[in-house]
């Protein structure tokens, strides 16, 4: 099995910002109440300067801070995998290559956004930092990066995730991260969502909205977001820069790079320095950004502006979404809920720089098992996406004879979603 390990030197020191390479500068967001484009006074109380100015930055590369690096030095660079095994199944003339994200101490690419928040608001003289989670794996992460910067940590998790994933919330709270279900009786819009619903699931936005509510509430308490912002997919083109880099010493270079589709963070990360390149003319990768069928946001979706939160608290963001107020089924796959897509992600899609697909929910576990037997790694129901696309990928190209090269991101393993494999097998 070929693997592309890096040397620590490796780990890149910048982030790459794809906003300058735009063929179209992004529509702003907009404050929610005003409706006017917002600018840094409005993100302010929620998120530290440096985390606004990195919004809105059009430096192509903003410089990685050494403490940070040396953060990455746990876990990082991730290795790179041909998956020789699994193309030897499939009997295709393509190669398939994945970046393994699941070796982070979290076990997902979450990690490489927490560090930097935690690190950014520390220096800002942040000391709580609140925030919400769907499947638990940006609360993990969060909590690590907190502790790790000597931050408080409080998670709002989504609630059926909360009772259905019982260790990610343990793991949190190792690492010191204060964990409650979502909706709760501590916030109004929690209370209100209660009386209305005392058994509902929960959603991403109602914990958002809960996590915002306390933040504006004391200034050394700021949000974190593990998705969708600009700043959080910057933060994560780390694994598509040391993805390049590994393609170079595998001798190849991708025809099409894969990512599952939450928020559009992970995708980002693999994709954006390769996307680069197509922007520039110099290749002609295809990018397909995976996402499940029961939160189509990418295929199903409207291009508009929509808040990013349940209660309408969050500015307005022009993105795919299928509305604030849609109620995802409590599918597996809880990091793939949200209504919205990243504004990045969305505006590329729009313009037809990037591909998107939906599958189900039982093939993509028939996926995650057949690479989980040929790899020997379990997979994060969300990873499972890009694993079916890659496959399916992989089989066009075994009835075509064409010997294409497919990259992508495993963006995390599945040892906390050991139920919901039960209840696939069964
Ligand atoms: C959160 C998560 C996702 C989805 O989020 P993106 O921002 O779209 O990357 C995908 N895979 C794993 C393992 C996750 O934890």
């Amino acid at each position: 099995m070929p693997m592309f390990f890096l040397d620590q030197k490796h780990i890149p020191t910048h982030y790459i910002n794809i906003l300058p390479h735009l063929p179209k500068p992004l529509d702003p967001p907009l404050h929610p109440g005003t409706k006017q484009p917002a600018g840094p006074d409005d993100f302010s109380p929620i998120f530290p300067m440096e985390l606004i100015k990195q919004e809105m930055s059009m430096e192509k590369l903003i410089e990685i801070p050494e403490e940070v690096r040396k953060a990455y030095m746990l876990y990082r660079p991730s290795p790179l995998i041909r998956a020789t095994r699994l193309e030897k199944e499939l009997n295709t003339p393509a190669k398939i290559y994945y970046k393994y994200e699941g070796v982070s101490p979290v076990g997902s690419h979450k990690l490489n956004t927490a560090l930097p928040q935690a690190y950014y608001n520390k220096m800002e003289g942040v000391e709580n930092l609140i925030t919400e989670t769907g499947a638990g794996q940006w609360g993990s992460a969060l909590s690590f990066a907190c502790n790790y910067f000597g931050l408080k940590c409080k998670i709002f998790m989504v609630k059926t995730s909360f009772e259905n994933k019982p260790y990610r919330k343990i793991m949190m709270n190792i690492f010191g991260g204060n964990c409650i279900a979502s909706p709760s009786q501590e916030t109004e819009i929690g209370r209100k969502i209660l009386a209305e619903d005392p058994n509902g699931p929960g959603s991403l936005g109602i914990a958002i909205s809960e996590a915002i509510e306390q933040v504006v509430q004391d200034d050394k308490t700021k949000y974190a977001l593990g998705s969708v912002l600009n700043h959080v997919l910057l933060h994560q083109t780390i694994i598509g820069q040391e993805a390049k880099t590994q393609m170079q010493m595998a001798g190849d270079q991708p025809n099409i790079v894969i990512g599952c589709h939450g928020g559009g963070s992970n995708f980002a990360g693999i994709s954006f320095p390769f996307l680069i390149d197509n922007i520039e003319g110099k290749t002609k990768t295809r990018f397909i950004a995976v996402e499940p069928k029961s939160c189509p946001t990418l295929t199903e979706g409207k291009f508009e502006y929509d808040f990013g939160d349940t209660a309408g608290m969050t500015p307005l963001m022009k993105m795919y979404t299928l509305g604030k107020d849609f109620m995802p089924s409590p599918i597996h796959a809880g990091g793939l809920r949200y209504h919205g897509a990243s504004p990045i992600v969305s505006a590329l899609y729009n313009q037809g720089l990037i591909e998107a697909k939906a599958y189900e929910q039982d093939e993509t576990f028939a996926a995650a098992l057949q690479f989980a037997r040929n790899q020997g790694i379990i997979p994060a129901p969300e990873s499972a996406h890009a694993i079916k696309a890659a496959i399916d990928e992989a089989i066009k190209c075994r009835e075509t004879g064409e010997n294409k090269v497919i990259l992508f991101n495993l963006s995390g393993h599945g040892h906390f979603d050991m139920t919901s494999y039960e209840k696939f097998i069964k």
